[in-house]
């Protein structure tokens, strides 16, 4: 059982503030994604969990034990890097053995723990191999066996997909999904990958420079982005982001003209996904412009117009066809859009 509180964690290094006042309750067996692009402080964030970084103020709680003094072997967390970490001159079978060696666990113990954890990550096959004789994704199994050969309070996993190649990728986040839900251990995952952390997450906090953007459930972040930088940031395509000013109820830009928003004026960003547009056969709709790019993606075919001062796209049925420049109207009424402050970025309806 092991809940992890950040109070307030702050990482300074002179002017620079790398991790502003993270504030976050993480609940015992949670699965917990931080995501965000490069340099935000996924890492550092994870880093000051696992004692490998001092915070410069805060506090970080494990299991209801203030933390912040603690060597990192005594707060019981396993980490996972992208780069492996592993032995190069053991083999398979002492590589996953040794926490269990450097935590003075019971020798009788051995062998059955390091033959429980191969076979979860379905090693069995490569114990006596080195590393070198491995391939990327046998190697990040043999990372992940390490971890879970003892039971920690708290895994630590940092990109540990990243160095894999598309297919193996999904595989092995598949295989990782399934550890953690059979073991049951709270787990906090660092990526740049929104795919990754959809699928993985209970929870998923973005972070842009150094602050906290948005924490919920994927469902929550997808459907309710709290501004832009989320909703520009979570979906594939991202979700269209139209500058433009409300005038008598409409929305208006460039080739868009959106009725309905009664109680509202002014410049503010308008928001929608391509899927829940649609294309307006009849050539009525909210979005009128020329094509710019079509692309075959074999479920669908996504359409993308220059409309609103950006290109936007359009989820279209797979088998519908246009060229280039050839007109095109979407249907983008205002139930699906989402609203945001021209300034500030932040949602308002
Ligand atoms: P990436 O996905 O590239 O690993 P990240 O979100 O994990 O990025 P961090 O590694 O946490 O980012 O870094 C956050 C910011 O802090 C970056 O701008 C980085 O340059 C800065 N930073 C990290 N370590 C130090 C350090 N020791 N001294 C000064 N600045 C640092």
């Amino acid at each position: 059982m092991a809940g992890i509180q950040l109070k307030g964690v702050t990482k300074r290094w002179g002017d620079f503030v790398g991790v502003q006042e993270f504030d976050l309750d993480i609940e015992d067996r949670e699965f917990l994604v931080l995501l965000g692009p490069s340099g935000c402080g996924k890492t550092t964030t994870m880093r000051m969990i696992a004692g490998l970084e001092d915070p410069t103020s805060g506090d970080i709680v494990i299991d209801g034990n203030r933390v912040n003094d603690l060597d990192p072997k005594d707060r019981d967390v396993a980490m996972v890097f992208q780069s492996y970490g592993l032995y190069p001159n053991m083999d398979v079978y002492e590589n996953i053995r040794f926490p269990l060696k450097v935590r003075k666990i019971p020798e009788a113990e051995h062998d059955e723990r390091v033959r429980r954890a191969s076979a979860m990550v379905e090693l069995d096959d490569f114990l006596h191999r080195k590393p070198a004789a491995l391939s990327g994704g046998q190697r990040q199994r043999v990372a992940l066996a390490r971890a879970i050969v003892r039971t920690p309070k708290v895994f630590l996993m940092d990109e540990p997909l990243s160095n894999l190649d598309a297919k193996l990728r999904v595989s092995t986040r598949a295989q990782i999904k399934n550890l953690s839900h059979e073991l049951q251990v709270t787990t906090i995952y660092v990526t740049h990958d929104q795919i990754e952390a959809m699928t993985l997450a209970d929870r998923v906090v973005v972070m842009k420079a150094g602050i906290v953007q948005q924490v919920g459930t994927p469902t929550d972040i997808y459907d309710n982005p709290a501004n832009t930088f989320v909703a520009g940031f979570i979906g594939s395509p991202a979700m269209n982001l139209m500058e433009g000013e409300i005038v008598d109820g409409t929305f208006h830009a460039t080739g868009v003209e959106i009725p309905g928003f009664a109680d509202m004026k002014g410049p503010v960003v308008c928001g929608f996904r391509a899927e829940d547009a649609a294309v307006a056969l009849d050539g009525t709709g909210q979005i009128a412009a020329p094509v710019y790019s079509m692309e075959l993606l074999g479920d669908s075919t996504m359409v993308t117009v220059r409309a609103g001062g950006t290109l936007v796209a359009v989820k279209a049925a797979k088998d519908f066809r246009t060229t280039i420049k050839a007109p095109f109207a979407a249907s983008v009424p205002r139930e699906i859009c989402h609203l945001f402050d021209a300034k500030t970025g932040a949602r308002i309806s």
